[in-house]
């Protein structure tokens, strides 16, 4: 049963962290789980998530890192300030109820000091924990988010800007502006913290085309206050999720594209 739900699990993993994710289901007795790790390095060359029922209706999840996983950790040391304060919002935007813990360190501000850094989390379902629907709300509360943010430290599918040296897009530089909107990781904390709908018209994509509906967009927001002085970028309040169309529409005016209000009072005149 929980074969059937492995590849969604792991098209949901990739699409979230942006790097390809390997998946083995764990037998323990009667019950199974599940461990979860990136592709492309050997299982104990870096950040392991292990899933495990844990008595009837819950599951313990537990983030920890193999025993080869020097070089892995040596590239997390090297993650710039950006990319640890995307990892810690992915983090904190695991719900509350899912007891996340990270030993040692608080939620908000942790770092991946040595191998022994773990993350742990344990979520309670209202259905058995052995079920695939359970193990997939799982995986889509917890380990996307967990996964993602590993992905983010280690630099995966690192976005190189087309050579746009010079332009700028109201304030800043238009290269900065499309590696933000067009992070996988950014795409993921925007639509955990805004919802999967259009911050602008509300469009739903899935409910309008059903599978084919994962187009919603990223865009970065430059409130008229960061124009003009130095404010610390936030993801989770600079980036909001946009449909293609909206997206398009805001960007026509170049270089400091329409804000949210400005679009909607457009899109409100324009009703006939
Ligand atoms: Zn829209
Ligand atoms: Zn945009």
């Amino acid at each position: 049963m929980l074969k059937d739900h492995a590849d969604l699990i792991a098209s949901e993993l990739s699409e979230g962290t942006g790097a390809s994710v390997a998946l083995s289901i764990v037998a323990s007795g009667m019950r199974s789980g599940l461990d979860i790790w990136f592709h492309d390095l050997e299982k104990r060359q870096g950040p392991i998530v292990e899933l495990r029922p844990h008595g009837l209706r819950a599951h313990r999840v537990q983030l920890r890192f193999g025993n080869f996983s020097r070089q892995i950790l040596k590239q997390i040391s090297e993650a710039p300030a950006e990319d640890i304060q995307l990892a810690r919002s992915l983090v904190t935007s695991i719900r509350v109820e899912a007891n996340v813990e990270i030993p040692g360190q608080s939620l908000e501000c942790w770092t991946v000091d040595d191998g022994r850094f773990t993350i742990a989390a344990t979520l309670k379902h209202e259905t058995t924990a052995d079920g695939g629907d359970a193990i997939v709300a799982t995986c889509r509360e917890v380990i996307v988010p967990l996964m993602a943010a590993m992905a983010e430290l280690i630099g995966y599918d690192e976005i190189v800007p087309e050579d746009t040296s010079g332009e700028l897009e109201g304030a800043l530089s238009l290269a900065l502006v499309r590696k933000r909107e067009r992070n996988p990781r950014n795409r993921l904390l925007c639509l955990r913290v805004h919802g999967y709908k259009c911050y602008c018209c509300g469009l739903k994509p899935q409910l309008k085309y059903g599978p084919a509906g994962k187009v919603l967009e990223v865009h970065h927001l430059q409130p008229v206050s960061q124009l003009h002085e130095e404010r610390r970028y936030d993801p989770k309040a600079d980036l909001v999720p946009l449909c293609p169309n909206c997206h398009r529409a805001v960007h026509t005016r170049r270089p400091t594209p329409y804000s949210i209000e400005e679009l909607i009072i457009m899109m409100d005149t324009n009703v006939h």
